[in-house]
């Protein structure tokens, strides 16, 4: 939720934010993170996806005097970037390798008129002998470095040409650096500060939690049928599909383009030019939905993707905290549904045996936190929160499954779970979770008969309950500690805490798969009080026409927030236009007619409709 106006927010601060962007309130940070850029002091600024880092040095470098400068490490997330500034009417431009030689005399002719306010570099070009000679005649007023834990080798995303950098305390030692990154632990903080050579950094931390997001945890039964029941909630949204393997991003897609669904694969195995294609259909909404290996996504800043599926587990919680967080960057709720099984862990534990030996002990740890998320029964934002080193505050967040209701709360846990620690125990703690639930269900599989397990009096012992239960109780067992997986083929064993379970000293907490339908979290619900979703829907089409012929991302033009709050005000007038949060001046001018238009349209084709929706 966005901060009250702060009343120390300077007056010219506050007139650039209303002109240019339509904010009268600041996102937690934004404020602390911009009095540093306009005292001119150093800074490392940690926010997360959606935290609003870009308009932290977009907006004080309009207050200040000279050129700020950019560093970006891809041109997608420059030109993302300089698109939304030009549509809000800043003057602002990148040079990088798809800029011709004749623009970039423009922009640096425009630079030297003192009539550009921002540049956008990669790393490697700003530090060209040529640039930083051309920058020492022009006057800077800062410089910010996106994406900052690219600088550091702890982060996970390094790139050595980000540490060329240090060239600029060098170069320009009057001229303040700013660091921006959603990433990093304190050794990371620490080390940027360091790699950049900054001064008396303000080290400036945001939450690490996401309170729109709305995280599910499932195992994976039929996948796609899984998957499906996401996309039909969110009809017509847009929303990514994450699969681990080329192989399944090729045959999820198919199967969901023959199902009916507007999709398009994303993995590094297509040809440039088909990968380019299918990510501008998906970023100017004329696709909904990409299916794509993780190779997607860095680059990617679009606002109002409205949920994101693992199809399959990430190898960490980085990854996935990372990855789910493309969802909602516009801060309303977006749904993160992650479909996880036992074979993810082994199919990642199998591609780790190829990393050295020394990177292998953290990557198993990594990939065991990951595990025991989706196994776990506490609340998803918690259990995220916590792992990332910060306290969790209020018990039930009312956004994720478990708080949600949506798994129940098993009746007799401990004589289930002595049941199936039973079953281990006869099977001798010489087999794994999937071939233990089966003889606890009573399968007739060759390969139990075979062995006689029929024969054993636990065989059969669970038969009544839902089969993918029965696999998840096991699971949430390991992730209590009261069974272990031990050696290559995680062959179940009963621990020292699994006996006192058996004795009956100890009683787990097991879940089960509620049989109503998933619940709905508040954050969805009141993000859409008020609205007519047919005048969004009505006005969503006039921003992808609007969108395909000025050959932008639809969320550049306005954002959903925007959007819904239009939709609630019903502006009529080009003043009340300006009213919407997130109309500046330059879009009153540029889409307003348009929008009332649209907006009257509809209104006097629903003459119920024709009042403002109550608030
Ligand atoms: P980040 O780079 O931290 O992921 P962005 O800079 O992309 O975040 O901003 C995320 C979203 O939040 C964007 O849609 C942006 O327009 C919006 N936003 C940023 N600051 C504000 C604000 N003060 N009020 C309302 N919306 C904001």
């Amino acid at each position: 939720m966005p901060d009250q106006p702060d009343p120390a927010t300077p007056p010219a601060l506050r007139a650039v934010l209303q002109k240019f962007w339509g904010y009268d309130s600041l996102l937690p940070m934004q404020a602390a993170a911009m009095g540093c850029v306009l005292a001119s002091r150093d800074s490392v600024v940690v926010l997360p996806t959606g935290g609003g880092k870009s308009l932290c040095f977009q907006a004080p470098a309009l207050c200040l005097d000279g050129l700020a400068v950019v560093v970006s490490p891809l041109i997608s997330l420059m030109k993302d970037q300089i698109d939304a500034l030009q549509g809000c009417g800043v003057a602002a431009a990148g040079m990088h390798s798809m800029v011709t030689a004749a623009e970039g005399q423009r922009i640096a002719a425009a630079i030297r008129a003192g009539e550009l306010r921002l540049l956008y570099l990669a790393p490697e070009r700003l530090v060209q002998e040529r640039t930083l000679a051309f920058l020492q005649g022009v006057k800077i007023s800062l410089f910010a470095i996106d994406e900052a834990h690219c600088i550091s080798a702890w982060g996970h995303d390094f790139r050595p040409e980000y540490r060329q950098l240090r060239r600029l305390k060098e170069t320009f030692p009057g001229v303040a650096v700013h660091a921006y990154t959603a990433t990093a632990t304190a050794r990371v903080r620490q080390d940027i500060a360091e790699q950049l050579g900054l001064v008396k950094p303000a080290i400036l931390v945001g939450p690490v939690d996401r309170p729109n997001l709305v995280y599910k945890v499932r195992r994976r039964a039929n996948r796609l049928s899984q998957i499906r029941e996401v996309l039909d909630r969110h009809a017509g949204e847009s929303g990514i599909v994450y699969c681990i393997t080329r192989k399944d991003v090729d045959k999820t897609c198919l199967a969901l383009s023959e199902a009916g669904y507007r999709v398009r694969p994303y993995h590094a195995g297509l040809a440039d030019e088909e990968r380019r294609r299918n990510q501008d259909d998906f970023i100017r909404e004329k696709v909904e939905i990409i299916v794509a290996t993780v190779a997607f996504g860095m680059g990617i800043d679009k606002s109002n993707v409205r949920y994101v599926i693992h199809a399959g587990m990430p190898k960490s919680l980085e990854h996935y905290q990372q990855e789910s967080g493309r969802a909602g960057r516009d801060g309303l709720p977006a749904e993160c549904c992650l479909f996880y099984s036992g074979q993810d862990f082994m199919t990642w534990k199998l591609m780790l045996t190829n990393m050295p030996a020394e990177a292998q002990a953290g990557a198993l740890a990594a990939l065991g936190a990951m595990h025991g998320f989706c196994a776990g029964v506490s609340c998803r934002h918690r259990a995220l929160v916590e792992y990332f080193g910060e306290k969790h505050k209020g018990a039930a967040c009312d956004a994720c499954d478990v708080c949600l209701g949506e798994l129940d709360l098993v009746a007799e846990p401990l004589i289930i779970a002595q049941k199936i620690l039973s079953c281990v125990v006869r099977l001798q703690q010489r087999f794994g979770g999937e071939y233990t639930a089966m003889v606890l269900g009573g399968s007739t599989d060759q390969r139990i008969v075979k062995q006689k397990h029929d024969a054993l009096s636990t065989w059969g012992i669970l038969a009544k309950e839902n089969k993918r239960a029965i696999r998840d109780w096991i699971e949430q067992l390991v992730e209590q500690g009261f069974l272990a997986k031990v050696g290559e083929f995680a062959v179940l064993q009963v621990t020292d805490t699994g006996r006192c379970l058996l004795k009956g000293e100890l009683a787990p907490r097991l879940l089960q798969p509620a049989k109503n339908a998933p619940a709905r979290a508040k954050v969805e619900v009141d993000s859409w009080e008020g609205v007519d979703r047919a005048l969004f829907e009505a006005l969503r089409q006039l921003r992808r026409e609007i969108a395909q012929t000025r050959n932008v991302a639809a969320y550049i033009i306005f954002g959903d927030a925007t959007l819904r709050d239009m939709v609630r005000r019903r502006p009529a007038t080009m003043e009340e236009f300006l009213q919407v949060k997130g109309v500046g001046q330059q879009k009153r001018d540029d889409y307003g007619q348009q929008f009332l238009a649209r907006i009257a349209g509809f209104c006097s084709g629903k003459p119920d409709a024709a009042a403002p929706a109550s608030r």
